[in-house]
Order: C-alpha cells, then structure tokens, then sequence
C-alpha cells in the first residue's frame, strides 16, 4: 500500500472506498472466498472479482488456494497480503518509551521494549521523543512508504477525534497529532494511554469473545478504559475514563490534578510511592529500605512492585491496602455498568494475586451480589505490551476501522 492509494481514500474516490472496504472487512474477518465477500458486502460476484483481480496486482491481497469444501466447487480463498502495510505504535512511559510495529495482519514485527526516555513534559522531551521514533523508522528495513499510520499513547486528556492532547505536549495551537505528523513525516494519531491498553487487551489479550469491559489500570496514576458492545466508549471529548480522580477521601493530600481527595492520591502507584516512603520514615524496614534515602535515584514503581514480588513484607501490604480500597469503587463500577470483564492492568497489576485478591474480596463485599456474578475479574495478559499492542492496533484501526 502507498500514500497514493491513502490520498484516494482521502479524496473519496468510488474505488479507493471499495478496496479500503474489503481490506477491512479482511482485517476484522480474516481470509475468505469470493461468493462469501460478495455476500458480505451486498455487492455482486462480477464486481467483487474485478476488485479482487485489482488489488491482487496491485498487491494488498494474496490468493492463497482453493478452499477445500466437501463436494461441489471449490472456490479461491482470498486475503491480506501482510506485507503490503504496516503501522507503528507509541507508548511513552515515565522512564521509557515502547515502540513497535505491525503489518497488516497485526502481527508484531519489529518491537523495541524500554528505550531509556525520561518523561518530560516539555519541548526538549517532545523533541527527543520525535528523534526516537525517527530513530526507530530508520532502522526498519521495510518499504517505508508502506508504514500507513503511527499512534502515539499519551496520558491525560486526549481527543482521539480532533488529535488535541491537553495534559502533555500541548505547546502549540494546532493539534499534537499534526505537530507529529509534520516531524515525523508519517500520519500519526494519538490515543489516550489507558484507551490504548484497554483495546490492546481485547484485541490480543485476555478478551475472548466478551463484548463488555473495564479494563482498570493502576500505573502511576489511575485510569479505566471502557469497552460497551464491543466498541471503545471515548466520551464526548475523549475524557472518559477518569476514574483516579473521583473525590473520595476527605484527606489533605493534593493530587496532580490539582484538587485533593481524589481517589489516586490513595490507590494507585503514586498512592503506593508516597506511603512506602512514610512509612520507612517511621522506622518500618524494608528491602528496599536503603533505597529511600538516595535523594538522586528516586525509588521508581517497578522497583517497588519487584520488590512486593520478592516477599517484601511492607510493599505487600501497600499493595493489599490499595487493591482492597480499589475493590470497594470497583464495586461500584460493576453495579454501574455490568461488564462481562474487568481486567486489572498497570504497573501494579504485576503483582499479580497480591492485588487481585483484595479487589475480588472488596467487589463481592461491596457490589450487588446478583451483579457481581457476572463479571470475571481477571489480570492484564498483556502485562506491560498491552500499551504498546494497544497503540499498534489503534494505528491500524483508524485508518481502518470495523
Ligand atoms: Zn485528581
């Protein structure tokens, strides 16, 4: 695929509709047989064969053979030339960016993990941030001019729609998305980074089949994706899903926000962060102790979810202080939306069972028991790709969409 075929598709041109049309269809649906397509698409035989002839030549579509059926005709099964499109996905952490790409299938191809990045929000850290990918792009030793789109995850509030992102990186009028779709001389999307995960995980994760959702993700701060009849539910904006700053508790702690009592500034990684340095200053001990007191290298949320996983008696029960404070919203999350699932996801979610048992024991005692027996509660599968799967399959999916 070319950026011709893309600005066809821009322009509205009848046939660059119809061909972008029957690449998703492959996309969502996989390989099939002609008759099936034409079926699908209410369009008849004659002109799905000439559209497939087409993009067979031209080729987006692969014809791989005849399907073996019992008896009777045996038709040609149709479908994605993996190799005639690719999209790149961004998932920027606190001290690293993930990179990654996939071809048309939304196989990973090439994927760069835990590039040292230090997180700032400011022009200096867009600027490295661009030089990365550029980096990232360089080393690739695909067509470049098959790389269709680029999603960047970013976390606060984003408009997936307009490109405007207005917790990070908002230093000019334009949109983000423009801004990078100029420096990077790709088109690029942006997401929100919770979004993100949360389709990463129900296209390739722990999500088989359930339609339903809520993905919560306990990272540093605290967000939820939503996911309702199969589609990611965005809000009018894009600002759905800020679940870490519902006013909960009435201390004085200031979230980053800017208001106090949100539920984040007690249950999430930064809630975590805060309560083990408390605590080691009141003389509790930890085998992380020595750590609290270099001022330069500040004790990061990995180490410290290492560290609970070690048997660390103190970063367990932070954890389980959290997850059973987050069971109890939780709770109320599930009478609100009776999803089929809702996976526990973030940084802190790598703990794994010291985590999901305290949520699970505060959903049965919170939430309305009849409501409660239909959600699984499950942890991320992903773990820590489900960002970056995310961001991949976003870059696909807005260029392509069900
Ligand atoms: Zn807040």
């Amino acid at each position: 695929m070319n950026q011709q075929f893309l600005k066809e598709i821009e322009m509205g041109s009848k046939n660059a509709l119809m061909k972008k049309r029957i690449i998703t269809h492959y996309i969502y649906n996989g390989s099939s047989t002609i008759p099936d397509l034409s079926k699908e698409l209410d369009f008849s035989i004659p002109t799905v064969t000439k559209f497939i002839g087409e993009m067979c030549e031209e080729g987006y579509i692969n014809d791989y053979g005849k399907l073996e059926t019992s008896g009777g005709r045996h038709p040609n099964l149709y479908g994605l030339n993996p190799e005639s499109g690719y999209f790149i996905g961004v998932d920027i952490k606190r001290f690293s960016v993930n990179i990654g790409l996939i071809n048309f299938k939304g196989d990973m191809v090439e994927l760069k993990m835990n590039i040292p990045y230090q997180f700032e929000n400011s022009i200096e850290g867009l600027n490295e941030l661009c030089e990365l990918i550029l980096n990232f792009i360089d080393k690739l030793t695909i067509n470049k001019e098959k790389i269709l789109n680029i999603n960047v995850n970013v976390s606060g509030r984003v408009n997936p729609e307009s490109g405007y992102s207005f917790s990070q990186f908002n230093f000019e009028e334009r949109p983000l998305a423009d801004v990078l779709t100029e420096r990077l001389e790709h088109k690029v999307t942006i997401d929100n980074d919770t979004r993100a995960m949360t389709y990463g995980e129900y296209m390739k994760g722990c999500v088989k089949g359930e339609k339903n959702i809520l993905f919560i993700n306990i990272s540093w701060g605290l967000g939820i994706g939503i996911i309702i009849d199969g589609k990611v539910y965005n809000g009018k904006s894009g600002f759905s899903g800020e679940f870490g700053h519902i006013s909960t508790y009435d201390n004085e702690i200031i979230c980053h926000c800017g208001k106090k009592g949100c539920l984040e500034t007690e249950a999430s990684g930064s809630a975590m962060h805060r309560i083990f340095m408390e605590r080691i200053k009141n003389g509790e001990n930890s085998i992380l102790a020595h750590r609290a007191n270099e001022k330069n290298l500040p004790i990061t949320l990995e180490e410290l979810v290492a560290a609970a996983n070690r048997e660390d008696l103190l970063c367990i029960e932070i954890v389980e202080e959290i997850g059973q404070k987050l069971g109890k919203q939780i709770a109320g999350l599930i009478n609100i939306f009776n999803p089929d699932m809702v996976i526990i996801g973030g940084t802190l979610s790598l703990t794994e069972e010291y985590i999901t048992q305290p949520i699970k024991t505060a959903v049965r005692k919170y939430s309305l028991n009849l409501v409660n027996k239909d959600s699984v509660i499950t942890s991320s599968k992903l773990k820590e790709k489900a960002g970056i799967v995310g961001a991949c399959m976003i870059a696909r999916s807005r260029m392509f969409e069900s």
